[in-house]
């Protein structure tokens, strides 16, 4: 594994032999190292067994999302897999309230637009749940099964969704039709949004920080939050599901007691961030600052300038994203150039 400079802008990417890594991963606490588990899983759904097209892109991503998730139970236990799960959902629902319908399927909308759009949540974590419902209607053992003889039957080769269909009409429906129908099987693949049937992931261990959540909300300060045991995701768990709307007060409460703005964690960081702008908390800009001029990694970048530019900081926004700009990956300039075009006066 090669460590990247912070201007990478992808959390991993899976060369054969080399897998390259953003630098945020670096916690200090090996908090966010199921990274490194999704790049090495790539080895055997990605490079082994590759999408033939972009269109088929989630037949790497979603089995190695799901992939990602088996090793951090083998390694860090069933909890750990879980809250991890119960965030990715979270996400996936995330983006679902703003993604039209007709890019909500697995197989990605991009034949004659830019492939980057692939690279979206339903290319990785609706899969993925995808793949979870395959083992838990099969029960792991025969999943298992049928996960080591896709990958050798698929081995070197570069596979279409249809060659998946086709693969799981003559194995999964005819060995286990019994725990999983035909119509199931193209609702899930071809399907927009998450099947009706579909039960979400949860996991116990978030309900301490329900119970933290419903105790701020209700006023105790934060420094009584019971927060000793929370790891990295039960911080992003609880910045999520904040209410929309913050008093100041309250958010400089929960900023002396836990230090949020500068936090080295930088999903932390840049979830804090995300409620602070939200709720026009304008004594983090400084840092919000530091951070999008030092970190190029899209999946923090982009929520962020679009936070600032939903909140109406305009001015802000051309000013950091001037001094920012020559440090990012040309993939996400682009990708920033159309996003931001009224702001930084391309159109308008
Ligand atoms: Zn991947």
């Amino acid at each position: 594994m090669i460590v990247l400079p912070p201007s990478f802008p992808f959390g991993g990417m899976e060369n054969p032999m080399l897998a390259f890594m953003t630098p945020t991963l670096i916690a200090g606490d090996k908090s966010l190292v199921s990274t490194v588990a999704h790049e090495l899983a790539h080895s055997w759904t990605g490079n082994l067994v590759s999408n033939a097209t972009w269109r088929d892109l989630w037949l790497n991503e979603g089995f190695t999302t799901y992939f990602t998730n088996r090793i951090v139970e083998a390694v860090y236990g069933k909890e750990q897999a879980e809250l991890e799960w119960v965030i990715e959902y979270g996400r996936l629902v995330e983006e679902m309230q703003s993604m039209p319908l007709a890019e909500q399927t697995l197989p990605a909308n991009v034949q004659d637009r830019d492939p980057n759009l692939a690279f979206n949540r339903f290319t990785y974590d609706k899969a993925s749940m995808f793949v979870h419902e395959l083992e838990s209607r099969l029960g792991r053992a025969a999943f298992d099964i049928f996960l080591r003889q896709y990958v050798e039957h698929f081995a070197f080769s570069a596979i279409t969704t249809e060659s998946f269909v086709k693969y799981a009409q003559q194995t999964l429906l005819v060995e286990h039709g019994d725990k999983l129908s035909e119509n199931e099987l193209n609702e899930w693949i071809y399907g927009q949004g998450l099947p009706d049937w579909f039960v979400a992931p949860t996991s116990t261990s978030f309900d301490k920080v329900d119970a933290a959540l419903e105790a701020f909300i209700g006023g105790a300060p934060a420094h009584t939050l019971a927060v000793t045991q929370w790891r990295v995701h039960h911080w992003q768990y609880f910045l999520s599901k904040l209410p929309l709307v913050v008093s100041q007060s309250m958010l400089l409460d929960l900023d002396e007691a836990f230090q949020l703005t500068g936090h080295q964690n930088a999903e932390i960081a840049c979830d804090w961030y995300r409620v602070a702008i939200r709720n026009h908390f304008d004594l983090i800009l400084p840092a919000l600052s530091i951070y999008l001029c030092k970190i190029g990694r899209g999946k923090f970048v982009r929520p962020l300038f679009t936070e600032l530019q939903v909140a109406g900081y305009k001015q802000e926004l051309v000013t950091i994203y001037n001094q920012a700009r020559p440090g990012y990956h040309p993939s996400l300039q682009v990708k920033l150039d159309a996003l931001l075009r009224v702001e930084i006066g391309l159109i308008g």
